[in-house]
Parts: structure tokens; sequence; C-alpha cells
């Protein structure tokens, strides 16, 4: 290891590789070479046929050009890869906003339970009754811990949820004669907020935070008028505060007609502690893969879930569940003012299993408990980091604290610089530069799944990096150095992805 990374609190990936793989770039994904299999079939039993002459002209000419390899060429290359990896099995995974904490494994254990893994869409009402009875018995769940009336688990995400969700808004202003035309959205949102306004048809107006990061009462109040379908409220809000005016916001919304939408992907600084529905949100989505325990990065499937007051019941996507007149469960598409179908079926049927499993499994004390672990936490951090890093707001922290790298960035090291050293201490970065209205944010959630010692190897990183960035800035500003590659054309792997092995 080079003299630049020998104070390390201990990488957790190796980036190593050996010589020839450096030396020749070719060699580390180019390793076909011609008749090399990983099978071996046995002798021949029956009489052979003559497949050109059964697949006529479909029989293809020329052999398609696959990399031809042994088992164990195979088996190493994606060993290899996993190796370049980093994963919450790993360590610590603190990207803020993302909630990425630790799935229990007897979650996943639960959701490959082949009757309830295997359980065809198709297959009769009749025959469903098992898996019916766990979407039944988790909807009720979400609808205790929120505190609304209704609930669809359709949405197969949070963004999802959001369109879901401003869909019944404007379904619900619709059927009173007007759609109405705008949506008011915090300038701390997540940006998923404006983009659904959007999509739903409607102009997003931008409201200012004020010092605290909150809303601005009164500007609210001036903003919002009988053309307002909704505002779209992060409650706690990017910047990991909660709005505790929130009832006074929501009184000023519905004294003009208006709806509050609630962002709940970050509830899981609330669970167990208040419900949204206690304090006026009308409509909120969950997001299942974050607050409860799907394992979620890498674009695997989610869930958003879209709890509301019973006033917005009739709009709910087709079909709901219901109990039908015998007693059994089944699924209603007689819904005349449905906004529609948002999903095939009725949603990831498997994250709603994890879901469920996580939520028995914790209890209501567990679940209240994981909140306070997630706010204990993020407040840890924050009291031992914030001698060295610029905390630009000084309101109490949720489940996530924003630095900014004000001081930092006086010695010309970004946030982006600091993230990217954190991987040589190995550790997976935080958020980067994320809430926009903190310049040069540092957004660290590490949620409830990491013990004291975790934080305090997170801790002891952080500070040995802001001492380099007063002593030796220029090894932070081009780290990372302990992994294969450093720095990535960041813009090009976003544009021009190279996603799967093509013949040279
Ligand atoms: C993650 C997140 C979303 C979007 O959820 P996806 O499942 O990624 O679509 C929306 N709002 C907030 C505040 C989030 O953190």
């Amino acid at each position: 290891m080079s003299s630049a990374t020998e104070n390390h609190v201990g990488p957790r990936t190796t980036g190593k590789v050996r010589p020839h793989q450096t030396q020749n770039e070719r060699l580390v994904f180019e390793k076909s070479s011609p008749g090399k299999k990983a099978y071996k079939l046995p002798p021949l039993d029956v009489p052979a046929i003559d497949v050109a002459a059964l697949l006529g002209e479909t029989h293809r000419k020329v052999a398609g050009e696959l990399p031809e390899l042994s088992e164990i060429e195979i088996i190493r290359h994606f060993t290899r890869l996993s190796t370049w990896n980093y994963a919450i099995d790993l360590g610590m995974y603190p990207l803020g906003s993302c909630t990425m904490k630790y799935n229990p494994r007897v979650n996943e254990f639960v959701s490959r339970i082949e009757g309830l893994a295997e359980a065809h869409p198709y297959r009769p009402d009749a025959l469903a009754q098992g898996i019916l009875d766990v979407i039944e018995l988790l909807q009720k769940c979400l609808i205790e811990i929120t505190g609304m009336d209704t609930i669809t688990l359709q949405p197969a995400a949070g963004a999802h949820g959001e369109f879901t969700g401003i869909l019944l808004v404007r379904a619900r202003h619709e059927s009173n004669g007007n759609p109405r035309r705008k949506v008011i959205i915090p300038d701390s949102a997540h940006g998923t907020n404006p983009a659904t306004a959007a999509i739903c048809g409607y102009q997003v107006e931008n409201l200012k935070s004020n010092a605290d990061g909150g809303i601005d009462l009164e500007a609210l109040a001036r903003q919002v008028d009988e053309e307002t379908a909704a505002l779209m409220l992060t409650n706690p809000s990017t910047i990991g505060v909660f709005e505790n005016q929130i009832h006074k916001i929501a009184e000023i919304l519905h004294a003009k007609g208006a709806l509050l939408y609630m962002d709940g992907a970050n509830m899981n600084a609330l669970v167990g502690k208040v419900r949204p529905g206690d304090f006026g949100v009308d409509v909120m989505h969950l997001n299942l893969h974050k607050t409860f325990s799907t394992p979620h990065g890498g674009g695997g499937p989610g869930s958003g879930p879209v709890a509301c007051k019973a006033f917005l019941e009739p709009f709910l996507p087709t079909p709901v569940l219901m109990t039908k007149a015998d007693g059994t469960k089944g699924w209603n598409y007689d819904r005349p003012q449905s906004v529609g179908r948002v999903r095939a079926f009725y949603g990831n049927t498997g994250m709603f299993i994890r879901a469920l499993a996580y939520i028995l499994a914790n209890g209501p004390d567990g679940l209240r408990q994981t909140t306070e672990d997630a706010v204990l936490n993020a407040n840890y951090i924050r009291h031992k980091l914030e001698d060295l890093y610029e905390l630009p707001y000084k309101t109490p922290s949720m489940h996530e604290v924003v630095f900014s790298d004000k001081r930092q960035a006086a010695k010309g090291v970004k946030t982006g610089d600091i993230a990217k050293r954190l991987i040589d201490y190995g550790f997976h970065p935080y958020t980067v530069s994320f809430p926009l209205i903190v310049p040069g944010a540092l957004m660290i959630e590490p949620t409830e799944s990491e013990s004291v010692e975790e934080l305090d190897l997170f801790i002891a990183a952080m500070r040995a990096i802001a001492k380099e960035v007063d002593e030796t800035p220029e090894l932070v500003k081009t780290a990372p150095h302990s992994t294969r590659v450093s720095r990535l054309d960041e813009v090009g792997a976003a544009r021009k992805p190279v996603l799967r092995w093509k013949p040279a």
C-alpha cells in the first residue's frame, strides 16, 4: 500500500488485483478463448436428430458470439467483481435520504416460503386466501402506523407512490368540478416531488424554506389559493428536520380546499412516535424499501404504498382488496371513480411479505425503538463531527444530519472529494451535494442498524479526513487510492453506460 493509504481505519473491500490484470485492461473482461466449455454432457444414448432439418430456415448458420470459458474462470470472474463492490454486508452505508438499513435475513427467508413466493397472480381468489391474508394484514399495519384510513399497495416505488397520490388529489378536485392548477413544493424537496406534480399536469410553485429549514407559514398563507391542488411536503425534510408546524400548514391548506401530501420516504424517523394522519396529512406514500427493510439499491423491486384519508378512498387504483359476502377475500374492480390501474396485478408482493415480517418481528415497541435508535445514531454523528464540519442548520436532527463542505472548500476540497476519500477508509460515501439548499452538502444517514463501534469507525474516518484536508489536501482531492479504478468519467458512465459484455 502506498503511503497515501497508510493510516487507514481499514478498507473492507480489497481493490487489489493481480498484476496482469492492471497491466492489461483487456484481460480483466476479455477472457474468452475458442473451444473452452464450462459443462460436460454425458454421451448421447438416443439417436441423433438432424437439427438443421428440424429448424429449417430458423436454424442459424453462424454460431452465436458467446464468451467461451471454463467453469473456474467464470466463478473467479464474478467472485472477483463482487469483491470490487461495496455492500451493507461489508459495512455502514451512510447514504442520506436512502435509509440503507440492514435487512434481516429472516425476512428474506419468509419471503421465499414456497406458498407465498409462488402464489401466481392469476390463481383464483378461492385458492389465494393465504397471500390475500398477508396483504390485508400488512395494509392494516401500515394504516395503523401512518394513522390514515385506507391504503393501496400497488405503486412500485416512492416516486410511483407520489404519482399515484397526486392522481388521487387530482381526481378528488376534478370530482368537485375543478382539478386546480398548481402544486406548491418547498425548495428542500426531493427532486421526485416537482417531477411528480409536473407529470400529473400541475404547475410547480416553489416555496422558499425559512432559516430553520422549515416552512415559512406566512409565505405559505400568501401563496395558497383556490387554484392550489396540494402542498407536497417531505417530513422530516431532506435536511433531516421535523416540520413542527405541520398541523398549522394543514389548516392553511384546508382553509382553501387544498390538500396536504406528505412524502413519507423519511418515515424511519417517525414510525411508532407520531402518525401523519394525526397531524393533518391527507395522503402520503411510504417506501417499504427504505423504512420497512426491503433491500434496495441496484434497481431491485421496491414498493411505495399510498395511504390516505377516507374521502380519497373512492379514487384508489383498481383493484382494491375486499371481503366478500361469504367472508372470503377477493379483488374489487367495480370502482367507477378509480384513477385506474397503476401497476400490474397488485404490486410487488415479495416486498409486502418482507415488510410484514419486519413489522411483526419488531412489534410496536421494537418499531419505536428502531426509530429512536436511528435518530440517536444520526445525532451521535452530528455531535462528534460538528467541530470539524460546518452545520448549516442548527435545528435538531432527526434520522439524518446534513453538514456542508464550507470549511474544507476553503482549502479547495469539495464534498465529493471527501466522499471519495471515505472509500479508502472502507465506507460507502454519504450522499453528495444534496439537498440543493445546502451548497456542498454532506448528507449522512447511519440508520438504526449500526452499532456504536461502527459509528465510531466512521467518525474516526471523517475526522482523519478533515485532518488530511488541512495537511495533505492533494491526497483527498485524488482519492480513492485503494480501489481498482480511481476517479471515473461520471458523465460518460451515466450517458454511455457499458452494462453488458459484447463480442470484441
Ligand atoms: C427515496 C426518496 C423518494 C423516491 O423514492 P424511490 O423509491 O427512489 O422512487 C422520494 N422522496 C424522498 C424524500 C426520498 O428519500
